[in-house]
């Protein structure tokens, strides 16, 4: 196992279990299965271990099997605050006293802020008081670093990222979120501040290896290397040393094995060039039916009626190359529910983006396009009662 270091330079195994997704027997998580893959895991050098407040019954079964083989103090345990849920101070150490009681521990030792999407969501956390609170925590050691996990578009990740001495933060990444989300740039950013950063959805739960288009296969085989479609995707992250911890849900012993085989082989900086010309082919491979040719550069932007173009586009071509639930769920996580309004109806046709666009894109043209797909009239409606509810009527 390899492992790359926290701010205070704990090292941390680079290949995190992800604790959500754990094999079931019946409605309940199986926990001898459970028990069998995090002790294996544990055994071959992971130290580090990711659960949720509302992963169901995680937080519970990870705390039963770390007591039952006495090795909390040698890992690490990262839990998250259902944030999303918190209107006043109470409901700060109502949650958290209720997740060191499932863990059965008295500290958590990488505490996030849940699935932020909009710097707005740290604001009122803000308001509730949640600095006094984490200094709180922190100095009674009851929480030893404090972090965010996120899930909306670069510009609001790098909002919160600099309104706050992060320990921590996770975010989604993977080959083909390189420029959607925090992206590259977000990763860049926080390693810049010595911040380091997890990866969850290293494999688009999944998608890049259950849902690989043909073309994307062959040029895998046809490559020198005998990697499967999982293990292209882990070494393209474990490549970058930006990246400090990569997540995985592991739910097999052949998924433990062999991510833990991946992670001990694999160094920064150890891709060649010949296996970045087969991303492109894979990436070209799965993007062939996309709608818009939208590279993410972000040449067009700012919009100056704030309209999110990439991210548009990216949702809109998620649609075609994943689902079109998928494509809708990206689109508003990271552009439906911001709290300035981004939507493709904002735009005036000024035509300033088209000036910009190295892609030559009729930008305008296709907005509408995409707008029209992506949000058909009942989830207009969804979206604008979800922002009433999150930014008191702040609709578009
Ligand atoms: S044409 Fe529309 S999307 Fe493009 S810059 Fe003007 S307002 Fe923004
Ligand atoms: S400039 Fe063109 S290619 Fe770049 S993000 Fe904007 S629309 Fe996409």
């Amino acid at each position: 196992m390899h492992y790359r270091n926290d701010k205070c330079s704990n090292p941390l195994s680079v290949l995190g279990f992800g604790c959500m997704r754990f094999a079931k027997k019946g409605n309940a998580i199986d926990m001898e299965q459970a028990e069998k893959q995090i002790m294996a895991a544990y055994e071959a050098g992971v130290n580090y271990f990711d659960s949720a407040y509302i992963y169901p019954g995680s937080e519970a079964a990870i705390g039963e099997i770390f007591e039952k083989n006495g090795i909390r103090e040698k890992i690490h345990i990262a839990t998250k605050l259902p944030q999303y849920l918190i209107s006043n101070k109470e409901a700060l150490d109502r949650y958290f006293n209720e997740e060191l009681k499932r863990l059965r521990t008295d500290y958590v030792d990488y505490y996030l802020m849940h699935h932020m999407t909009d710097v707005a969501m740290w604001e009122k956390l803000k308001a509730v008081g949640i600095l006094e609170w984490i200094e709180e925590k922190k100095a009674s050691g009851a929480i030893r670093n404090i972090g965010f996990s996120y899930h909306g578009n670069t510009d609001n990740f790098l909002k919160i990222l600099n309104d706050y001495d992060w320990d921590v933060c996770q975010i989604q990444y993977n080959y083909l979120d390189e420029v959607s989300q925090a992206g590259r740039a977000g990763l860049k950013a926080a390693y810049e501040k010595g911040i380091p950063v997890i990866i969850m959805e290293p494999l688009r739960g999944g998608k890049l290896v259950n849902m690989l288009p043909e073309g994307a296969r062959k040029a895998m085989a046809e490559s020198s290397h005998a990697w499967s479609p999982a293990e292209w995707g882990l070494r393209w992250l474990y490549d970058q040393p930006e990246v400090t911890v990569v997540l995985s849900g592991m739910n097999t012993m052949e998924m433990v094995n062999e991510n833990c085989r991946v992670a001990s082989e694999t160094f920064a900086h150890s891709l060649k060039e010949e296996d970045f010309k087969v991303f492109e082919a894979v990436k070209k491979a799965i993007n062939e039916n996309e709608k818009v040719g939208c590279t993410g550069c972000r040449y067009c932007m700012p919009c100056p009626k704030n309209v999110d173009i990439p991210g548009i586009f990216r949702s809109y071509n998620t649609m075609f190359i994943e689902s079109k639930h998928q494509g809708r769920f990206q689109f508003a996580q990271t552009v439906g529910l911001t709290k300035e309004p981004a939507f493709a109806s904002q735009c005036i046709e000024c035509g300033k983006c088209e000036q910009h666009c190295p892609q030559n894109i009729p930008i305008r043209a296709k907005l509408k396009e995409a707008d029209k797909a992506l949000r058909p009239l009942p989830y207009k409606i969804g979206i604008n009662l979800v922002r009433a509810f999150m930014f008191r009527g702040n609709k578009a």
